[in-house]
């Protein structure tokens, strides 16, 4: 079946085509999973919407809703339910998003030293300040 929203010059594009090879685990009409290239632990895994975006926002809400619930069951399937993980989603090169094709991975966290290590810079914020940001998101919504 053509997919008039994928493109020619993509590498998940063509891995939902079936153009290059891939580890697929699951798939649905609208969203796709398959193991890591480069895992960062054993059982690395990505899912994609069947949809060419670059970012989260772009994609349409169709196929963001079968996104979570097959992330859900390949995680499941994947043992996790016993373990420890991250679902991570990058968007643009300063966030590390390295490949402009909207992927979620599922991370294995299996030791300390194993899987995502994630830098968490915090800061306190007054209520002031943390009062104008919601506004400045709600004001938008
Ligand atoms: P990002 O940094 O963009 O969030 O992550 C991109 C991920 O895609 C990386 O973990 C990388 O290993 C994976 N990747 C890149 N090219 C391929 C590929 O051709 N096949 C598969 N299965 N994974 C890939
Ligand atoms: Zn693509």
């Amino acid at each position: 079946m053509t997919n008039n929203n994928l493109i020619d010059d993509c590498i998940f594009c063509k891995i939902i085509r079936g153009e290059i090879p891939s580890h697929k685990i699951a798939e649905t009409d609208k969203a796709c999973a398959f193991l890591d290239i480069n895992p960062i632990s054993e059982g690395h895994c990505l899912v994609i919407p069947k949809y060419h975006g670059e970012f989260f926002h772009q994609i349409p809400d169709d196929y963001l809703a079968d996104i979570l619930p097959l992330a859900r069951k390949v995680a499941l399937a994947s043992g996790l339910d016993e373990a420890q993980y991250n679902l991570l989603q990058n968007n643009g090169p300063m966030a590390h998003q390295v490949v402009p094709h909207v992927h979620f991975h599922i991370i294995p966290k299996p030791r300390k030293e194993e899987g995502l290590i994630v830098g968490w810079p915090m800061k306190e914020a007054s209520q002031d300040k943390l009062k104008g940001t919601l506004n400045r998101i709600k004001e938008k919504l």
